[in-house]
């Protein structure tokens, strides 16, 4: 089997919110001189991004300050986060904010027509601005319309990516799979922007989208580029069981209370001064250390949970800005927010860790390849996001990404493209082979349903030396089981297992990383707790994880922090 040749200028890889805002940002640069051609493995208005609900941060009003939200993003990273990038980032946010009114996005306004902005959790002032419920879709629909109208750039829906090919140490091009034919295409390209989101669905209880896979995370790895602080892994606090719906933390921030089985608002012995709306991890310690200690209620399927009232929100608000909170809870749950408090669970929401970039301009140890959004670690968000802040960050990292794979192709113009790697068609084989093989012992549903199940139990959000051992052999032990993979429809055109089983071999890659990051991680910071280790140890651990690829499993080194402004403190809220 061959692939088609597609010759391009810049790929970029993933269409959510990073992945349209850096295609649109090098379209306007290069003035229609070079094309860009944006892979998806959904149609474009079907990527993650489209969910978000709460909104996004920026510096926009009278009474706060970019020093402000930059205070607030370090501290809420559990001073992880490399404060260079994050002043940076405070800095250009409120011009997507603008620049995005400017293309179109209908933000949420007051009678006098002020942006309205509200509260999220660990942020000191309301900065969060939003489109109603559908911030994400709006965002999206707004970037799409911009890029449809752009000089040069191709969207190629329902390619499914497999491997990010090199030549002498530079970006040669991206192996695709179309998948209404089984085709495999090769866009063969001077840059690429990798914009492929999180790893949500390695977790079985998530708030993610199926198709948050860390694909673009698992080919950037095995093409020799290393992973950075993937040990921290985000649960949302309040979401619907057993779907993992989210219950917007801009519902605490308009009042929403927590409470447990004795009606206690059970936030003040953990977090007296904020509350409810303490960072995400603490909160969500804090609902399992409750349920633990016998505080829990009795949730759907008998799961134990915590008890979210948002009647202080007020009926005005739950009947407009929070329609389909309210809608999600009576379809889902069977009871009406506006009466009664609901039950509510932490799921699996954000990676912190991604591809290591450098600086603000995001290139990565390969040539010619760049990330943006989710899938990158600028070092924004450190060991812990604050809510709210990765939607203008993939703004923000979109549009450095878009200008620095400008500079770089344009750099090298007048040079000729490398010829093809000669092994394409080794790499058109071996992605082919997951398909091939009609017989095997192990489906990619049993294998993901295993591996969903190892994660969730042991490497969750309370972790252990044991436990993360453990869970390294079961995860090998799926590896090897994966060698036998095989799928059962034998189609070509629209064969969703075949996609499934590469998912899955990229999640088992990821699982290694994430959890081998963890075992060295002897500390608690952040999202990432260690019962047998439960403080922060800067003396030791005030550094990032690289884990870079090797045939036996990820090497786990370190690079260190960048301190510019605030020096380490306990975080209190
Ligand atoms: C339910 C929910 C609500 C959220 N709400 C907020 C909020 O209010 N505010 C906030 O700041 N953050 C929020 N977040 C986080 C935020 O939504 C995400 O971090 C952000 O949308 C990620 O955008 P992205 O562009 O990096 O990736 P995505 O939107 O996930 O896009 C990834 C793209 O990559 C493509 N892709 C992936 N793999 C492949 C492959 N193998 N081949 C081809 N294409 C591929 C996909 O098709 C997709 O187009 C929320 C997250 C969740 C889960």
């Amino acid at each position: 089997m061959k692939a088609e040749v597609v010759n391009t200028d810049l790929v970029v890889l993933g269409s959510g919110l990073a992945g349209l805002r850096a295609a649109i940002e090098f379209d306007k640069l290069s003035r229609g001189k070079y094309e860009v051609a944006v892979i998806s493995k959904v149609q474009v208005m079907r990527s993650h991004s489209v969910a978000p609900e709460g909104g996004a941060a920026a510096v926009m009003r009278e009474g706060d300050s970019f020093e402000q939200h930059a205070y607030d993003t370090v501290k809420g990273s559990d001073f992880l986060a490399d404060q260079d990038a994050v002043q940076q980032f405070v800095m250009d946010a409120p011009g997507e904010i603008i620049q995005l009114e400017h293309w179109g996005m209908p933000w949420a306004r007051d009678q006098e027509g002020n942006l309205l902005a509200r509260s999220f959790g660990a942020h000191e002032v309301p900065r969060t601005y939003f489109a109603y419920d559908r911030t994400g879709f709006f965002l999206m629909k707004t970037l799409y319309d911009r890029a449809l109208k752009g000089d040069n750039i191709r969207f190629y829906h329902e390619f499914f990516a497999t491997a990010i090919l090199a030549n002498e140490g530079r970006f040669n091009g991206l192996l695709t799979m179309e998948r209404a034919t089984g085709n495999f295409v090769y866009f063969k390209a001077k840059a690429l922007i990798v914009a492929t989101g999180g790893v949500g669905r390695i977790y079985k209880y998530v708030t993610y989208s199926h198709t948050v896979t860390g694909d673009g995370l698992a080919m950037a790895y095995r093409a020799g580029i290393p992973l950075k602080d993937m040990e921290f892994i985000q649960w949302l606090p309040t979401t619907m069981i057993p779907y993992g719906i989210p219950a917007t933390e801009a519902l605490r921030g308009h009042g929403a209370l927590l409470l447990n089985s004795d009606g206690e608002r059970f936030m003040k012995k953990y977090a007296p001064r904020k509350m409810e709306l303490a960072a995400r991890d603490i909160v969500t310690r804090a609902i399992f250390t409750e349920i633990s200690e016998g505080k829990g209620v009795e949730g759907p399927r008998g799961v134990k949970a915590v008890l979210l009232d948002t009647r202080p929100v007020g009926e005005e608000r739950l009947k407009s800005i929070y329609k389909t909170f309210r809608e999600n809870s009576i379809q889902f749950l069977g009871k009406d927010p506006l009466e009664e408090p609901i039950p509510v669970l932490p799921a699996a929401h954000y990676s912190m860790g991604g591809i290591h970039v450098m600086g603000t301009e995001l290139s990565t140890t390969l040539k010619g390849v760049f990330a943006a959004g989710e899938v990158a670690n600028v070092s924004l968000h450190g060991a812990n996001r604050l809510g709210s802040n990765s939607l203008p960050a993939c703004l923000v990292t979109g549009k450095w990404a878009g200008k620095s794979a400008f500079n770089y192709v344009m750099a090298l113009d007048g040079e000729l493209m490398d010829k093809p790697v000669e092994d394409i068609d080794k790499y058109v084989e071996s992605s082919f082979n997951v398909v091939k093989k009609e017989r095997g012992a192990v489906t990619p549903y049993e294998i993901r349903n295993k591996l969903q199940d190892v994660m969730e139990e042991k490497v969750g959000v309370f972790r252990n030396e044991r436990d993360l051992m453990e869970a390294i052999k079961t995860i090998r032990d799926l590896k090897e089981a994966s060698r036998d993979m095989y799928v059962r429809d034998r189609a070509f055109e629209y064969n969703l297992e075949w996609v499934h089983a590469h998912e899955v071999l990229n999640l088992l890659d990821l699982a290694e990383v994430i959890a081998t990051s963890a075992l060295y991680r002897k500390e608690s910071r952040g999202a990432h707790f260690r019962q047998d280790f439960p403080s922060r140890d800067d003396g030791n651990f005030l550094k990032h994880s690289l884990a870079s690829y090797t045939r036996d499993g990820p090497l786990v080194s370190y690079v260190p922090v960048t301190v510019t402004k605030w020096k380490p403190t306990e975080r209190v809220y």
